[in-house]
């Protein structure tokens, strides 16, 4: 007697084989048969007559652990298909943090994770699993964030971590590790991650390769002059081949600047292959990110942390410093910023920052600073995207041309605070999964499943995850192959996709004809 049958679909079993038509029996969380089963019983039959059925896809890169405390629902990543999510990404989340940390990381950090519950512990890995296991709608995987860890032992200062202190570091490290993290993660523009040099880099990983896990890099933008080579992919591959750990890069594809040259961008990742380096990446089908602007501020504003910042930005002479570093730097592209979110003003969520800065009579870098400051910080934006229809016909072709690698995965890079999220955040899977892939010669619909299932499961370890196998666990995405789309734009964000009918997590159905059923069956994996 099975639970739930899934009868008549296309098998996609996630290795990238042929699906084939038959039927999926489950019993409790796992899979138990996968065969004709059109004489089995059935507490519940799933008819999946012309529908493919998939594994529940695997998002390698989100930052939804603070809305997911909020909002354990989190539709917006359920109705894409998604059943696991790992996060901790970028070098900056929660724990392990004291109280105290985790309240200043919580309030420097709202801009993106918003803003969660703050009496929760955080002390631990452990800690942090335990509010999320059986209590959110999907299954969350979390990466040891570097920031937190240099948080815990240094504050929210620029010193180096070396001898005692580093040792303490690679201690928490290995204790994350141990306690269920999948493995450790840096990012491009976040203090207090960026006062690091690549050989504390490299000395960090040198745990994560003993334990046996992975180093994700998000590639290093700020504060460049303590990077090998300036930081980047450059800085990534040095880690990986001077400490052997396996590295995984975050979200590495073209964009406005770089589209058509996949090759080029690709080309020091396959040099570093034939050296013995062990790498993969990860890939969201849009032309623009989003982000908060708290990381355009310089090294020595961002010293002391978040209520050392605002103190700094009421004061003249901080504000000239500020504004003349906004001015220079490249990765700070002002006149492409939409707020995504504001902790107060909601009514400016969707505008230009350029238009706001024309009704206030002041330049965009004043009126950043302004607006940092009058929300304490709490800012969330997204870069427009390219007008020109050619570019974004190539950044898509791009997009496919790169997920057609084996070493290639599926992210969001969810970043769910307020009215005007980038449109990823509802549409990133659909988006490949089904307009993508349909105009594109790149990718067959199983190889597209592949990127968002088994390769990540077996690349972050997750076990009996990413597979549609005997013994695995029934975490099941059911939708139409041909009908299956994302909604999500930049113009109108909060559109759920159309086309995916069933989703299940841990046997449980999570999402029924499309609507979230409220089960809240998700897991801390592996
Ligand atoms: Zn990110």
């Amino acid at each position: 007697m099975f639970d739930i049958i899934i009868s008549g679909g296309e098998i996609i079993d996630g290795t990238g084989s042929p699906a084939i038509q038959t039927d999926l029996g489950i019993v409790g969380e796992t899979i138990e048969a996968i065969e004709d089963l059109s004489q089995a019983q059935s507490h519940q039959i799933i008819d999946a007559q012309g529908l493919s059925v998939a594994p529940g896809f695997i998002d390698t890169h989100t930052h939804s652990e603070g809305i997911l405390l909020i909002d354990p629902q989190h539709a917006n990543g359920l109705l894409q298909g998604i059943t696991t999510e790992i996060v901790g990404l970028d070098g900056m989340s929660f724990a392990p943090l004291s109280k105290e940390n985790y309240h200043i990381y919580a309030s420097y950090l709202g801009g993106l994770l918003g803003n969660p519950p703050l009496e929760l512990d955080m002390s631990s890995i452990s800690a942090f699993r335990s509010h999320y296991h059986r209590r959110v709608a999907v299954n969350l995987a979390y990466l040891v964030p570097h920031g937190a860890i240099r948080l815990e032992i240094l504050g929210f200062n620029d010193l180096p971590l070396v001898g005692e202190s580093l040792k303490t570091a690679q201690k928490i490290l290995r204790e994350g590790l141990d306690q269920g993290a999948v493995g450790f993660s840096t990012g491009a523009i976040y203090y207090p991650g960026h006062w690091a040099t690549t050989d504390e880099l490299i000395e960090m990983c040198q745990t994560v390769k003993e334990a046996g896990s992975i180093y994700v890099n998000e590639p290093r933008v700020g504060n460049p002059r303590r990077a090998f080579k300036q930081g980047g992919i450059l800085e990534g591959l040095e880690i990986a081949k001077r400490s052997g750990v396996s590295i995984h890069f975050a979200h590495l594809k073209t964009g406005i600047e770089t589209a058509g040259k996949t090759e080029e961008l690709l080309s020091p990742v396959d040099k570093a292959k034939i050296q013995g380096v062990d790498c993969s990446m990860d890939i969201y089908p849009y032309p623009t990110g989003s982000s908060t602007p708290v990381s355009f501020l310089p090294s020595t504003i961002q010293e002391g942390g978040p209520y050392a910042i605002i103190d700094r930005l009421r004061k003249s002479s901080h504000q000239k410093t500020i504004l003349e570093f906004l001015k220079t730097q490249s990765f700070a592209k002002l006149d492409q910023i939409i707020f995504s979110y504001l902790s107060k003003r909601k009514d400016l969520e969707g505008k230009r920052l350029t238009a706001i800065s024309k009704e206030r009579g002041k330049c965009p870098e004043q009126t950043l600073c302004d607006l940092l400051l009058e929300e304490e910080l709490k800012i969330g934006y997204v870069n427009a995207p390219p007008q020109n229809q050619v570019l974004l016909d190539c950044i898509n072709q791009d997009c496919m041309k790169l997920l057609a690698r084996p070493d290639y995965m599926v992210c969001s890079d969810i970043t769910p605070m307020g009215r005007w999220q980038h449109p990823r955040c509802y549409g990133a899977f659909p988006r490949f999964l089904g307009r993508l892939r349909r105009n594109s010669q790149f990718l067959s619909l199983e190889e597209v499943v592949n990127r968002m299932t088994d390769n990540p499961a077996r690349r972050f370890k997750l076990t009996k995850r990413g597979k549609l196998a005997k013994g695995y666990f029934a975490d099941i995405v059911v939708f139409d192959p041909d009908r299956v789309i994302d909604k999500s734009t930049y113009e109108n964000p909060r559109q759920f996709p159309q086309g995916i009918t069933f989703v299940l997590v841990n046997g449980q159905v999570a999402v029924k004809q499309g609507n979230c059923t409220g089960i809240l069956a998700g897991q801390a994996v592996p």
